[in-house]
């Protein structure tokens, strides 16, 4: 039988390496979550940027309209025209103090044509413009020459940042002087808060003026030409004149940004990258889980699969084994089978074969008693017809001699000798004749006597004393009349025929008794009883001790025949005292008279 091939190997270590083919799987995966997450991030920032962007221009664009308005107010031009007025100047002071705290606007003060401030917002504290000039400041400049000043720089005294508007004042043609506004941005910075994501304006220089990142702020986010530097020297704008350079990282940062034309201002929204990375790493982390948990459900899925087909195998291999008992078990049996029909065979021929040695043995019996029997009748025939033929020569020349007398002796031998013949014959006849009468009720006693009458006169010839010992009541036996007489006369004859050959005295015992069986009737004599082999085969048709002349052999099986026709029984033993002891067992009969005319005998 083939094994079943099972693959060892520690399933761990296939799926580790399951799992480190699939690991690629997570890259497509990882693109996906970082475009998404970064576009979404991207367009999150965009709004923010857009937000900051439009409160930026806002702030400016409400303070950029407010210089050339409040250029023309009668109270700030009269301040100029009478620079020697004080009540002028105080009014001009007020108002701009009024304004200023209206607007919101950080500072609002008025230069006159030299660039000195006459009134200012702030004149009524320490750090006061007033007397202060500003000719140097660039939107000093642009607003004495019709435009509108724009100016970032830090605040001379303040220190503070802001974006300055300029517009000059005129009476007709001429020029009386710039009323400037500083817009505080330190306070538009504050509100942008604590946010992950960082916050950048750079000026026309890409010097950062505004961001959310102290660290960052009049750092340069490019080279400076040797101009510009030439102009930062100038106008100072920042608290440097050498700004270093901003130093970003760019993969660090997820940066957008957004161009002011009106400033020359870029402003930037600065994502940490982080931002990104965290989802999409949570991604990856929930995409691995999956991963690995198909993997173990396949895994589960594979065992299962192996375990139902080592499950079928072992079926098929039990089936197989148990085929294989089967046939081995049929071939057995077939065999035992064969066997046994080969016995059967066998013992068929055997008796086949002892049916035809029966057969064979039957029919040797046969030959062999029709052979004894055709030589004792041969011989019992030609002996009395030997002599028969010799009487007949013999009377013939007695005859012929005239002696008469003497021949007639002759054919009295010859008529004896014929009456033997004849006696030979009805033996045999009776012997094998079949009685198919039914028995019937005989009485015992008469049939006894009867048979004892005929042989009276040799019994007395041998001066046989006669014993008997008969019950009184008539004993009723199933018999047949001539046939149970037949049997007694054999039975006496054959005594008699003992007893002759014995000296005197000779005795003859004769004795009957009912028993519950049946009626038992003895014949005991003293003569010499039966030899060893006449006790064997007494019972045989032929068989005689006596001399040809005296015995046929034939007496006793007519007896034995006609006893078993009868349903009784002949039994021959010898007495302890010597002489035979012959027993005749007859069934009961009712009692009954017997009318049967006595059957054919001689
Ligand atoms: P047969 O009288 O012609 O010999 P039976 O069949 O009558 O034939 O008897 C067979 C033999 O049995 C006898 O030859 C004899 O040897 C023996 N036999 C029969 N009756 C007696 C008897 N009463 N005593 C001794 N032997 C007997």
């Amino acid at each position: 039988m083939t094994p079943i091939p099972t693959p060892r190997r520690p399933r761990w270590r296939s799926l580790a390496l399951l799992a480190l083919l699939l690991a690629p799987l997570l890259w497509p995966l990882q693109q996906l979550a970082e475009r998404y997450y970064r576009d979404e991030l991207i367009e999150q920032n965009r709004q923010t940027l857009d937000l900051y962007v439009a409160n930026l221009l806002g702030t400016l664009r409400r303070f950029e309209v407010l210089p050339p308005v409040l250029g023309d107010l009668p109270d700030l031009r009269g301040a100029l025209l009478k620079p020697d007025d004080s009540a002028a100047l105080d009014k001009a002071n007020l108002l701009l103090k009024r304004v200023r705290e209206q607007t919101g606007a950080d500072v609002i003060y008025l230069l006159d044509a030299q660039g000195v401030t006459r009134a200012a917002s702030n004149h009524d504290q320490a750090d006061s413009f007033i007397g202060r000039n500003f000719t140097f400041r660039p939107y000093y400049q642009a607003a004495s020459e019709g435009r509108l000043g724009r100016f970032f720089g830090l605040g001379t005294t303040s220190g503070k940042r802001g974006y300055y508007f300029a517009a000059g004042v005129r009476e007709g043609e001429r020029r009386l002087g710039v009323l400037v506004l500083k817009v505080d941005l330190d306070y538009t910075e504050r509100l942008w808060g604590k946010t992950p994501e960082q916050l950048l304006v750079t000026d026309s220089n890409g010097v950062v003026i505004l961001t959310s990142n102290p660290d960052w702020r009049f750092r340069a986010s490019r080279p400076l030409t040797g101009e510009e530097l030439t102009r930062i020297a100038a106008d100072q704008p920042y608290p440097t004149q050498q700004p270093q350079p901003l130093q970003l990282e760019p993969k660090a940062w997820l940066m957008q940004s957004r161009e002011l034309a009106e400033t020359g201002w870029t402003v930037s929204i600065l994502a940490p990258r982080g931002q990104v990375e965290r989802p999409v790493r949570t991604v990856l982390a929930i995409g691995g889980a999956s991963l690995l948990t198909l993997l173990a459900l396949l895994g589960l899925l594979l065992q299962r699969r192996r375990h139902y087909i080592e499950r079928i195998a072992l079926d098929a291999r039990a089936k197989r084994e148990l085929e294989i008992r089967v046939l081995e078990r049929t071939r057995e049996l077939e065999s035992l089978n064969n066997r046994l029909k080969d016995e059967v065979l066998e013992r068929e021929q055997a008796q086949q074969e002892l049916l035809r040695t029966q057969d064979d043995l039957v029919q040797a019996g046969k030959l062999t008693a029709l052979g004894t029997m055709s030589a004792s009748i041969s011989h019992e025939l030609n002996q009395p017809l030997a002599a028969i033929r010799s009487y007949a020569d013999n009377a013939g020349v007695l005859l012929d001699h005239q002696r008469t007398e003497e021949a007639r002796g002759n054919l009295k031998q010859i008529s004896e000798l014929t009456g033997r013949m004849a006696s030979i014959i009805a033996h045999l006849r009776a012997f094998a004749r079949r009685d198919r009468h039914a028995p019937e009720s005989v009485a015992l006693q008469p049939a006894l006597d009867d048979a004892l009458a005929l042989l009276a006169k040799r019994r007395r010839a041998l001066e046989v004393e006669l014993i008997r010992d008969l019950p009184e009541a008539t004993l009723w036996v199933q018999a047949g009349e001539t046939r149970l007489r037949q049997v007694l006369g054999n039975l006496l004859a054959n005594a008699l025929d003992a007893l002759g050959e014995k000296a005197p005295p000779r005795r003859l015992w004769l004795s009957a008794a009912s028993t519950p069986e049946g009626v038992n009737l003895v014949l005991r004599d003293n003569g010499p009883g039966f030899s060893a082999q006449a006790l064997e085969h007494a019972r045989e048709p032929f068989f005689t001790t006596k001399t040809s002349t005296q015995g046929l052999g034939l007496g006793l099986a007519i007896c034995e025949t006609l006893m078993r026709a009868l349903g009784g029984e002949l039994l021959l033993a010898n007495h302890p005292d010597g002489g035979a002891l012959v027993t005749l067992s007859l069934r009961h009969a009712t009692p009954g008279a017997n009318l049967e005319p006595p059957e054919e005998f001689s």
